[in-house]
């Protein structure tokens, strides 16, 4: 039985960011709960990513099981233009109320990839609409916005995309922020931004998740945003990855105090269970789009825009948010790495610890080049796996970034899997 849909999938599935000719088999799970995970013999595997960074409360939690379900018999789906239904009207007016309260309207998408897709099309058509055309959008070095053309234009450009540069529109980069270049950064960010060929200056709110949760400061990045404001340039912030509770707050731009016009949310947002994306956005940027001609519309949308379902999980995924007990336990998450990483420190094997909220992240120090394509990736992934970790290494790079409730147990079995990992090192 169990090979069968095994044989099913060497035969039938292309799996993402794959190389089918050289990946192993694939880590077979039949049962997920809480952090974690089963395979068919019955042992188990800390989810220590995540699931690709989307799970915050757990695998099939009660109460989000339970909205799914009553949801379900009441609405499934239905169109979302031209038509409502009280779920997304609910979890819009939810999470502006948690939001600053600049942010007024929401528009609802599929994914991490189709938010940005939106904010990116909002911010041309509002200069398009307000008469004042610009072709370019502002990023950060190392940026990750998601895979689909918009997305891909605005991120890094790198071996993952490389098939498709020469179709992608025009971004322009600014350096990497940090304390040693902080005076370069705003120099170039104030020369380019002047040229006025800017629609929005895009950007991953103090962790760039796919750079490795590379971490900058909460002043570098207000001190980023308050040139661009200064610009009449609208501002981004990609919170697909730090919403929901990952930096120790419901929201990156809740550490703060320059928000953005224009916030796409995702993966954690429906607790990880479902797709879904939202592009929230303010009054001003919404009423440039109101006019007798449909045209200057948002003339955007997807089959499965608004879907019930995937809106029902959210509202129930912000009633946990609600809970005192969730953020105290987010508060242990945070303590709890502190803890490791004040133990990892003294590893002569590790250099690049860095902590926000419930992201721990590290580097093995390897000899060659800190690349996705680094060894440490595959060894590392292996090991963890027979210690019972699922745990994605970004090459030498190593991150936790678990469900808010893993317990101390499942804390310590990732803490082990790693020390384990790092005494059979080779001596450095
Ligand atoms: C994952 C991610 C995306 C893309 O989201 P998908 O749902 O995978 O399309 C965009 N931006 C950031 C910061 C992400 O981490």
């Amino acid at each position: 039985m169990q090979a069968s849909w095994l044989d099913d999938d060497r035969n039938f599935v292309w799996h993402p960011f794959t190389q089918h000719q050289t990946s192993g088999a694939p880590l077979p799970i039949v049962r997920a709960e809480g952090s974690l995970l089963y395979d068919p013999s019955g042992k188990s595997y800390v989810d220590a990513n995540s699931s690709w960074w989307v799970n915050v409360h757990g695998h099939g939690h009660p109460h989000l099981a339970k909205a799914l379900n009553e949801q379900f018999s009441v609405v499934d789906h239905v169109v979302f233009a031209g038509v409502t239904h009280p779920k997304a009207s609910e979890l819009a007016r939810r999470i502006c109320g948690i939001l600053p309260p600049t942010f007024e309207k929401v528009f609802f998408s599929d994914n991490g990839s189709t938010a940005i897709e939106v904010a990116l099309k909002m911010a041309f058509q509002y200069f398009h609409n307000r008469n004042e055309p610009r072709t370019k959008i502002l990023a950060l070095d190392g940026a990750y916005h998601g895979d689909t053309f918009g997305a891909m234009s605005v991120g890094q450009r790198d071996y993952f995309n490389a098939p498709f540069e020469h179709l992608f529109f025009d971004a322009d980069y600014l350096p990497f922020p940090s304390e040693e270049n902080a005076e370069q950064v705003l120099q170039r960010a104030d020369d380019l931004l002047k040229t006025g060929a800017y629609a929005a200056f895009i950007v991953e709110p103090l962790v760039q998740g796919a750079a490795g949760m590379r971490m900058y400061s909460v002043d570098l990045l207000d001190a980023l945003v308050k040139c661009v404001r200064k610009h009449g340039v609208l501002v981004i912030f990609d919170e697909v990855m730090t919403g929901f509770g990952r930096t120790g707050k419901m929201f990156a731009m809740d550490h703060c105090q320059e928000i953005p016009d224009i916030v796409a949310l995702s993966k954690g947002l429906t607790g990880g269970v479902l797709p879904l994306g939202l592009t929230v956005t303010t009054r001003p940027i919404f009423d440039t789009f109101l006019s007798d001609e449909t045209a200057r519309g948002l003339l955007h949308g997807h089959s499965f825009t608004g879907n019930a379902l995937a809106c029902a999980l959210a509202c129930a995924s912000l009633d946990l948010f609600e809970e005192k007990a969730l953020w105290e336990r987010i508060k242990n998450l945070e303590a709890a790495h502190l803890a490791f990483a004040k133990e990892l420190a003294e590893h002569p094997s590790i250099k690049g610890l860095a902590l926000l909220g419930t992201i721990l992240r590290f580097e093995i120090d390897v000899e060659a080049e800190s690349t996705y394509f680094s060894h440490v990736r595959d060894t590392a992934y292996h090991f963890l796996l027979e210690e019972g970790i699922l745990l994605r290494p970004l090459g030498n790079i190593l991150f936790i970034n678990p469900p808010y409730c893993l317990t101390a147990d499942e804390h310590a079995r990732i803490c082990k899997g790693i020390f384990a990992f790092l005494e059979q090192l080779p001596e450095r």
